[in-house]
This record gives C-alpha cells, sequence and structure tokens, in this order.
C-alpha cells in the first residue's frame, strides 16, 4: 500500500529569498496518526500549504497515497481534506451551504450532501446550527465547521493545520475523540501542533521541524523516552527552611518560598511534599520549569552532535 503522504527533498524559499524549508524528507503511513511538531516559524504551515496547493514549492516531490501531486495534482487533492489555520469563510452563507458548495466542488451529488452534511454536523456537536449563518457562529464552531467541509468528500487523508488555536479545553476534548474515532475508522491523520502535550495525547508519530529542517522522526513514545529528567518548581505558602534535603533529590532554593525540584525518569515528587509538610511548609502552587518540547529539541540536537 503506498504512504498517504510522502515527501522527498522539499524545499520553500519564499519570494524575499527566506528558505523556509531547506529540502525535508517525510513519509506518513496509511492509517497513521501523524503529528508535524515544532515551534513557530519552524515551516509547519509551509509544508502543509504546499501539500494543499495553496503554496508553490521551489524543490522536492509530494506524493498523497502513491499520486506525484506534479502529474495528477486533482486527483491527489481528492485523497486529503486540509483545515488551514485561518477561517475563509463566506460570513453570509449558512453552515450547511458551505458543506454542500464544497461538496458541489468534488461533484458529490446534492442528496449524498446533504446526508454528509447532516453526520459531520451531529459528528461535531453542531447539528443545531445546521441553517445558522457562519458569522453567527463562535470560533470554536468555526473551527468544527472547517473539519466537517474539510471531511465531506470523504477523503483517505485529514491534514489539520493547528487545529486547536484558539479552541476551549472542553472543546478541545470533544474535537480529540472526534479525531480519535475517524483514524479508528481508518482514516489517516495528519496535524500540525507546537504543543508536545498534543501530539503526546492523540499521535502515533511524529516529526519534529525546526528552521524548516526535520530534527528527527519516529515514535512519540521513543522520542519521550528521551527524556530523562524534569525540573518543577514548587511554590510554598511559607518561607523555606534555610536547608531542606531530601535523600536522591536535587533540590535548590532559588526564592524564599520557591524550590527547585530535578526528577529523575521515575522519580516521584511525593517525598518532597511530605518532607516539606513535615517542616511545616505548604506548597501552594507547582509548575514544569521548562518546555519539554525545547527540551526534547536539546536532547535530540546533543545525540546528533
Ligand atoms: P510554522 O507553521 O511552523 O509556524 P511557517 O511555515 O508558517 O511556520 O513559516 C516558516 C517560516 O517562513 C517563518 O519564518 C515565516 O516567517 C516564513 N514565511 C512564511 N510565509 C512567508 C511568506 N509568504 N514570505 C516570506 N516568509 C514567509
Amino acid at each position: 500500500m503506498p504512504a498517504a503522504l510522502e515527501i522527498s527533498s522539499l524545499q520553500k524559499t519564499y519570494a524575499n529569498g527566506f528558505e523556509a524549508l531547506k529540502g525535508i524528507d517525510l513519509k506518513v503511513e496509511e492509517g497513521d496518526f501523524y503529528a508535524l511538531l515544532g515551534p513557530n516559524g519552524a515551516g509547519k504551515s509551509t509544508t502543509i500549504g504546499i501539500v494543499s496547493s495553496l503554496v508553490s514549492k521551489s524543490g522536492g516531490k509530494v506524493r498523497i497515497c502513491g499520486i506525484d501531486i506534479d502529474e495528477d495534482f486533482s486527483l491527489a487533492k481528492k485523497q486529503i481534506g486540509i483545515v488551514p489555520q485561518e477561517f475563509n469563510f463566506n460570513v453570509f452563507e449558512n453552515v450547511e451551504d458551505v458543506l454542500i458548495h464544497q461538496a458541489g466542488y468534488y461533484g458529490i451529488p446534492i442528496g449524498l450532501a446533504r446526508e454528509r452534511a447532516v453526520y459531520y454536523l451531529e459528528k461535531l456537536g453542531i447539528a443545531d446550527k445546521q441553517h445558522v449563518q457562519m458569522r453567527m457562529l463562535s470560533g470554536g464552531m468555526k473551527r468544527r465547521l472547517m473539519i466537517a467541509r474539510a471531511l465531506i468528500h470523504e477523503p483517505r487523508v485529514l491534514i489539520l493545520d493547528e487545529p486547536t488555536a484558539g479552541v476551549d479545553i472542553e472543546m478541545r476534548r470533544s474535537m480529540y475523540e472526534f479525531l480519535r474515532e475517524t483514524n479508528e475508522q481508518g482514516r489517516t491523520i495528519i496535524l500540525t501542533t507546537h504543543y508536545l502535550e498534543e501530539a503526546e495525547m492523540l499521535c502515533r508519530n511524529v516529526a519534529i521541524i525546526n528552521h524548516g529542517n526535520i530534527v528527527t522522526q519516529g515514535s512519540i513514545k521513543d522520542l519521550l523516552r528521551g527524556l530523562n529528567s524534569e525540573t518543577f518548581l514548587l511554590d510554598t505558602q511559607d518561607a523555606l527552611p534555610p536547608r531542606i534535603e531530601v535523600p536522591g533529590y536535587a533540590l535548590r532554593q532559588v526564592e524564599p518560598q520557591c524550590l527547585e525540584v530535578d526528577l529523575a525518569k521515575g522519580q516521584e515528587l511525593a517525598p518532597i511534599f511530605t518532607a516539606l509538610s513535615g517542616a511545616g511548609v505548604t506548597v501552594v502552587s507547582m509548575r514544569n520549569k521548562e518546555n519539554r518540547l525545547e527540551r526534547m529539541f536539546v536532547n535530540v540536537l546533543e545525540g546528533a552532535s
């Protein structure tokens, strides 16, 4: 079976001379749930833009379900549904018409288009908005409608560019559920994100992209295994005692009411809490000091050097 998406030596230099993609290779197998993960400006949207023909490439090859986009673009395009980052609707159209017009673009008969529209609106929890004008929808609803629109021609591959940008937590959860279900039904899903947690929660495989290069790719589990330690900051209600020691743990007092803790893989925070409460100190909040994605970059780059 051909890969759902195969990209080789993909390059993009924008008109101003900026090299956004420096020859990337990646392969997403059919049925996979895949993340293109990287910080802002890494080149994720440029990649998606090229795959969906919104951006012209400067070099390289893109195959969608085995079809080269340079050879049969319209057939390749039928295999994918794209959910772009920006809303691109006519605000005066109503919700159902948005879906029916999109279906018409793919030559889907009107009866079938209506059936699918109702099905996807229902699935995405916006069935009650079927006859409402676009301008009346909230941002989260528009985002879900974009997913319905991307699926109306039942593509084999669904590609989402930062799908949860600006979406609240509750809606994010239901969106995740929908995407998981769609993937379990056999559809390949590729998303871009700059949240490691999002990739971790949803995806099986991941490519990390930075400054227009693929830094690493593989299973998310293997990549996360590389994160050997984490640093937490514990804010306390009370001033910390001058010396606080817990055997086996590296602790640093960074402020009178803030303790920094290094946790090796498998170590728990519980003994620290116990020691602090034994010293009459209450912890009021806890935060992860570093961005784990940044840490993953550091690990990968150290491994590469
Ligand atoms: P990401 O989606 O990972 O945030 P993008 O693919 O949007 O990254 O952008 C990659 C880089 O290309 C960024 O540095 C961005 O500023 C630059 N870029 C994007 N679009 C253009 C453009 N039309 N002209 C020039 N540079 C661009």
